[in-house]
Parts: C-alpha cells; structure tokens; sequence
C-alpha cells in the first residue's frame, strides 16, 4: 500500500516539475534589473504557419537589418519529408497485400473523433476489417525500394541494403533527420545572434487547424530551451494589424494575385495576398521614385516583419 503511495506522490511531483518546466515567463513580467541584463541580446521571434520563426534582432534597423527566416519548406527539405512520401507511394504500387489503398480510404471515411454512439461503432467496426491488411503492410513490408537507398551508398561498392522492415526505417530516418533539422536551426540562430541570444517569441497559437499541417508550438519553445536558448513570451495581440510606422493606421491586405493554390484555382481564380500590407493612414505616406518621377504611395509591410517591429517597440517601451 506503501509503495502504491509513493509511486503517487512520485507521479504527481514529476507532472510538477514538468508543468513548472514549461510554464513560460512573459518578457513583461520580468524586473527592470533584469530587463536591463537582457539588454542587446534580445531576437523578436514571430511564430507563423509558413514563416515557421521570423526573426529580428532588437538592434535590427532599416538600413541595418538584423533578421532570419525559417521557413515550412526549408524544414520540409532539412526532414526530406517529399522523399520519404515518394517512397511510402511507390512502395503501396509494389507491395504484394491486396487492397492497401482501398484500405486506407475505407478507414479515412469513417471518422474517429465522433461522440455520436453510432460513429464510433462504424469506426471500431471499419478499423477491425481492414487492420489485418495494414498491419501486414506496414509490419511485413520487408522490401527495399531502390529509391530508398541514399545517392551516397549507391555510389559505395561494398554497400548491401539491408532488409529491415521499409516503414520502420522511414520512421528511424524521420527521426534522426527531426534531430538534425532542430540542431541545425539552433547552431544558425546562435552563429547569427550570438551564444547570449535571448528569444522572445510571440504567443501565437495556430486556429482553424482543420486541414492543415500541425505546427509546433509549445514544442519548439522546448526544443530552443534544450539547444541552451532563453526564451520568453510576448503578448502578441493585434501585433501585425497596427502600422510600426504611425501606430495608429490599421494595416491590410489590398494586392490581389493568382490563387497560389491550383486545386482552388477553379473556384477562385484571384485571391489576396495576406503576406503583404498597406498602412490605411492617409498620412502615413512614402515618397518613392518610379518610372513617371516621384510620387507618394501607403507605408507597405510584411505582415511578419510588422508583427516584429512591433514587438521591438514594446520591449524597448518596457
Ligand atoms: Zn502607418
């Protein structure tokens, strides 16, 4: 009975610890003293879906800029995310199990996040059809596709495939390659800001995920933290819809270009571009040089960079 209690009490002290450890501190709420400690070490960081991390150093000015990017697909390239795809595809044509694809549509149309009884009974009921063709599938798939074997090994004379299960090898290879990618984005960040680098990254959280790639939130504040980077929050309210320039003019979209999506191309030809916006302050001009001589035209931005340099003004107002 003893033990029982102390595995309890273990349990709940280590769901402590790891509920302190991600409880992050928000740059407002620190003191002038230690503001002052952080002083020039700062990176304004704006979470995104396709700008992953817009950074921009505290000092970062127009003339001279201070600023990263990492991007959705230079993670998807680091992960060789397209390449591993490709293989799982080709492997579906070439396996010898009947009816994976069929499968695999017969369990997408049912739904699984149902509360209606009877959903959830047509779920439980398609998933034990089909599980025996997946798990020999996924399980029994042995093979080693050609276009598995890395350009390198190919090259190698002495190099033998190996004939461990494909899927498991993919899933070691994500893996090792997730590692990689974060290692990687930590020695960038710190080679560009410095090994003192402090992070303050807006509290965005992602909506209507519905159809769209999960992102990392809370798990790549984590991630910085384990590579030895301090980070912090900041409230990231209204950020990129008031103007840096005027603080008073209301940013928005005003370009409209071809939908960069072609499966909607159809339906919407012309969409609007939310990346790019316009001071709607009448005031708030530039006087820029074209082809018919100078003329005044809206303060234009990027919606990450507004959101940093709007960033940037509150800590520096702290
Ligand atoms: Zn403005």
């Amino acid at each position: 009975m003893k033990s029982a209690v102390t595995k309890l009490a273990a349990k709940k002290s280590s769901k402590k610890k790891l509920a302190s450890k991600d409880n992050e501190l928000y740059i407002h709420d620190l003191s002038q003293d230690q503001l002052e400690e952080l002083k020039e070490h700062c990176v304004l960081a704006d979470p995104g879906r396709c700008d992953l991390l817009c950074c921009m150093h505290e000092t970062s000015t127009a003339d001279n800029p201070w600023t990263s990017h990492y991007t959705r697909n230079q993670l998807n390239r680091e992960r060789c995310t397209s390449h591993f795809k490709k293989i799982q595809e080709k492997a579906k044509d070439t396996t010898n199990v009947v009816g994976v694809c069929d499968a695999k549509l017969m369990l997408a149309s049912a739904p699984h996040c149902s509360v209606d009884p009877e959903c959830l009974i047509h779920y439980v009921q398609t998933h034990a059809l089909v599980e025996g063709i997946l798990r020999s599938f996924y399980e029994g798939q042995m093979m080693t596709h050609a276009s598995s074997i890395h350009p390198v090994h190919m090259k190698c004379l002495n190099y033998k495939a190996c004939n461990h299960p494909l899927h498991h090898k993919l899933h070691l290879s994500a893996f090792i390659n997730k590692k990689q990618a974060d290692a990687w984005l930590i020695r960038n960040l710190k080679k560009k800001y410095g090994n003192n680098m402090v992070m303050v990254v807006g509290n965005w959280s992602a909506t209507m995920v519905k159809y769209h790639e999960p992102i990392r939130g809370v798990g790549l504040h984590q991630m910085l933290r384990a590579g030895g980077i301090t980070t912090y929050l900041i409230d990231k309210f209204q950020m990129s819809k008031l103007c840096p320039n005027c603080f008073t003019g209301k940013l928005s979209t005003f370009k409209r270009v071809h939908n960069p999506r072609p499966y909607q191309r159809a339906r919407n030809p012309i969409v609007l571009r939310h990346g790019l916006l316009k001071c709607e302050n009448q005031k708030c001009m530039v006087h820029v040089k074209t082809k018919d001589g100078f003329v005044y035209r809206p303060h234009l931005f990027d919606c990450n960079i507004a959101a940093t340099i709007n960033m940037k003004h509150i800590l520096l107002g702290l």
